[in-house]
């Protein structure tokens, strides 16, 4: 990748940067954090906006340079953040347009673009979270559906979510990774039920989904039968590599005013803390690179980021966490008032080392991927 811009790339941010300065303004104050639909109203709202200017499918359809350039130019600004759009744009919308048939793009990437459909993830179950192979929905074929029974967990969205990628197994006689089945399930249809779980933050950002003989269209399987575990790396490749990219600008702009407010209250002068915040300084430019690596290695190899997903997840997660409990250190006591936007972000980045596979499985994935080391057991 050259990382010198172009002539059309410059024009492109400073047409981006225009448009923020005044499309922002204009914006409704955010919704309250645990106010669900309220938060998906907002961030409907707000990718409309995106896709009525020409940016709404910047993640899909842009060259690489052009997607770091909106990442870099949206946090920089202070927009809103993708929010309930997250599986929709991030991971279902970019597995949808890697593997869905020209019927299922058509049918499904508009709405997504739109912020008129939302989506959620169906994949991890009680009994399977690390070992997503094993697990247990069915679905049976009849006729033109399958019957989906069983249970998935931290459901993050499935509150107001239309639509679900969903991992089902279609062959409980085949072995675990090849029985598996990638389908889209409407959120609204008969035999669903979802039942939100609250967090430590106070909000009920994720649930248990039930689904007791659910009729899904074959039409809405994505790939061949059995062959959803190909289609779920494609998913989860999406998920490690690349969603969480603009969320490390955000890091850099939020460790500015983490450095500022030390400044003022004079914590800046332990040389402890200093020291800290400069290394993270320094972790989060490297992770900015590697997010740029990243997405130019997809776009070189069809698409669909490769192992440096795992690196960035491992990493990322661990120097968010990091960056929070700095924030802590500056904020003092202050720090265990919940109403501290600070405060709430420390809590929920607790969550960044287990969601989208824990740091240990990524550990485990670089160890036997990219160092060949034998599998664990
Ligand atoms: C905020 C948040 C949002 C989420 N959203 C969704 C969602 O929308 N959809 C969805 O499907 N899931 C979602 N998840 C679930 C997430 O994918 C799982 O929590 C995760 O995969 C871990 O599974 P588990 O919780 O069952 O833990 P377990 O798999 O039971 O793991 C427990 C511990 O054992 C360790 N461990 C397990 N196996 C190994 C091994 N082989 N080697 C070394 N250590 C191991 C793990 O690292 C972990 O520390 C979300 C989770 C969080 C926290």
């Amino acid at each position: 990748m050259d990382l010198a811009y172009t002539a059309a790339e410059e024009e492109f941010r400073a047409r981006l940067r225009d448009w923020l300065a005044d499309a922002l303004p204009t914006l409704p104050p955010p919704p309250p954090a645990g106010d669900w639909p309220a938060r998906r109203a907002y961030d409907s709202d707000w990718q409309r906006r995106l896709y009525d200017a020409g940016y709404g499918n910047v993640h899909r359809d842009a060259s690489p340079t052009l997607r770091l350039i909106f990442l870099e130019e949206t946090e920089k600004a202070g927009a809103p953040y993708v929010g309930a759009n997250f599986v929709g744009l991030l991971h279902a919308g970019p597995t949808i347009a890697a593997e869905g048939t020209p019927e299922q793009r058509e049918r499904w990437l508009g709405p997504i673009l739109r912020g008129e459909a939302i989506w959620c993830q169906g994949f991890s179950e009680p009994e399977a979270g690390s070992d997503l192979a094993s697990l247990r929905t069915k679905a049976v074929r009849d006729g033109d559906a399958y019957v989906v029974t069983g249970q998935k967990i931290w459901t993050s969205h499935a509150e107001v979510a239309d639509w679900c990628e969903l991992l089902v197994r279609t062959d409980p006689g085949a072995p675990r990774h090849r029985g598996i089945t990638w389908l889209a399930m409407p959120m609204d249809a008969p035999g669903v039920t979802v039942r939100p779980l609250r967090t430590l933050a106070g909000s009920a950002e994720f649930a248990e989904v039930f689904l007791d003989e659910v009729r899904v269209p074959a039409a809405n399987r994505v790939g061949e039968e059995n062959d959803g575990w190909r289609v779920t790396m494609v998913t989860l490749s999406f998920e490690r590599g690349t969603a969480f990219a603009g969320e490390v600008v955000a890091c850099r702009r939020t460790l500015d005013e983490v450095a500022a407010r030390a400044r003022a209250n004079g914590r800046w002068d332990d040389p402890v803390l200093r020291r800290g915040l400069g290394r993270l300084h320094a972790e989060f430019t490297a992770l900015w690179r590697l997010v740029q690596w990243n997405v130019s290695e997809a776009a070189a190899i069809g698409g669909v980021p490769g192992t440096g997903g795992s690196v960035f997840k491992l990493r990322y997660s661990q120097a968010r966490q990091e960056l929070y409990d700095a924030a802590a250190e500056v904020l003092g006591p202050g720090a265990l008032d919940l109403s501290v936007p600070w405060t709430r972000e420390r809590l929920s980045s607790l969550s960044y080392t287990i969601a989208a596979g824990t740091s240990q499985i990524q550990r485990n994935i670089l160890a036997e991927r990219v160092l060949g080391l034998p599998k664990g057991r």
